[in-house]
């Protein structure tokens, strides 16, 4: 088969070898000149998916696929798939755990306390004392619910379908999972509904002196409304991994306020040595004539 890999981001060194290694019979091309079986993409070169009528698949290289979806130029009869990589799930979990430590053991103020050279210990809370709100119980949802859970954290996870996950309690109710829970993890697909979820009334839900780690797109978050929660005291600190704009613009109020860490949307990056062996598995399924796996349902948007 023809397989194209089209990405501007993604580094076509670091994949090619690996993708040659594992589809030695297929021909991998850079460009969409010939006909395509299945396109590899991830924010593609324009012009690249008015090419894709024909093909079999077209295979995100990455988690998130809203800015595909939003393409007009995406071909809506070729099937879609997501990409479940498990280095990225891996990756994604570490970064939750990272930052709800950072809260939970109060780090992020002795980083603060040492700026200004003040000792000052905090009362100690345990583990099971705290309730970690996770909004998406999806596949990084799931996987740092149960890592969190490992830790002693009571974790309640939101999602559209009602889920039964061992020792993770689940709703469909959002104020419900917002009320209970110290602090907020947003792992959700950007959808017109959860476009915005993260708004003042929303906010001002979750417990007095809570968190927010976003870690799922910018436009989750109403930043304003973000900023009048921890300016009111309501909310302790924010860490943010993503913006409406990246890089964040430099007149951001988000860089300098106290209450915001802030990564460059590094939460969890594709690892071609993972991901390439479920790329092999899709192929593989194309080529039998199966239905390949996470499919994207362009009806939900996600
Ligand atoms: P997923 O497997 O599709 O899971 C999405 C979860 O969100 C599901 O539990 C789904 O509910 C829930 N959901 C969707 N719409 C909802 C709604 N309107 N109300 C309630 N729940 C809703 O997605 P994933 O693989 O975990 O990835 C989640 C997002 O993380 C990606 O879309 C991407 O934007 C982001 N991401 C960020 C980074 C980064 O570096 N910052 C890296 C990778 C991914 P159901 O289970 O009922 O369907």
């Amino acid at each position: 088969m023809n397989i194209l890999f089209a990405s501007t981001v993604e580094p076509a060194d670091r994949w090619l070898p690996l993708l040659r290694e594992a589809l030695p019979q297929d021909d991998l091309v850079l460009d969409a000149g010939n006909a395509v079986d299945i396109a590899l993409v991830a924010s593609p070169p324009p012009g690249t998916l008015e090419k894709l009528k024909g093909a079999k698949l077209i295979q995100s290289l990455w988690m998130g696929v809203e800015r595909l979806l939003a393409d007009p130029a995406l071909p809506r009869d070729v099937p879609l798939s997501r990409l479940v990589d498990p280095g990225m799930v891996a990756a994604m979990s570490e970064t939750v755990l990272a930052h709800v430590l950072d809260w939970h053991r109060r780090l992020y103020r002795y980083r603060a306390q040492k700026q200004e050279g003040k000792w000052h210990r905090f009362r100690q809370y345990m583990a099971s004392d705290h309730t970690v709100g996770i909004l998406g119980l999806g596949e990084l949802g799931t996987d740092a619910a149960k890592k969190l859970r490992v830790l002693g954290f009571n974790v309640i996870g939101w999602s559209r379908r009602q889920k039964s996950i061992e020792g993770i309690e689940s709703s469909t109710d959002l104020s419900f999972v917002l009320q209970k829970s110290d602090i907020i993890v947003c792992l959700l697909p950007l959808t017109e509904q959860t476009k915005g979820i993260l708004n003042l009334a929303n906010l001002r839900k979750i417990k007095k002196g809570g968190g927010l780690i976003n870690v799922a797109r910018g436009p989750h978050i109403v930043v304003p409304d973000l900023l009048a929660a921890l300016d009111s005291g309501h909310l302790a600190h924010a860490w943010l991994d993503v913006f409406d704009k990246e890089p964040l613009p430099a007149e951001s109020p988000l860089w300098k306020h106290p209450g915001v860490s802030i990564t460059p949307h590094a939460a969890a990056l594709t690892e071609p040595r993972t991901a390439v062996a479920r790329i092999a598995e899709n192929v593989e399924r194309v080529r039998r004539g199966e239905t390949p796996h996470h499919l994207v349902d362009f009806e939900a948007g996600y």
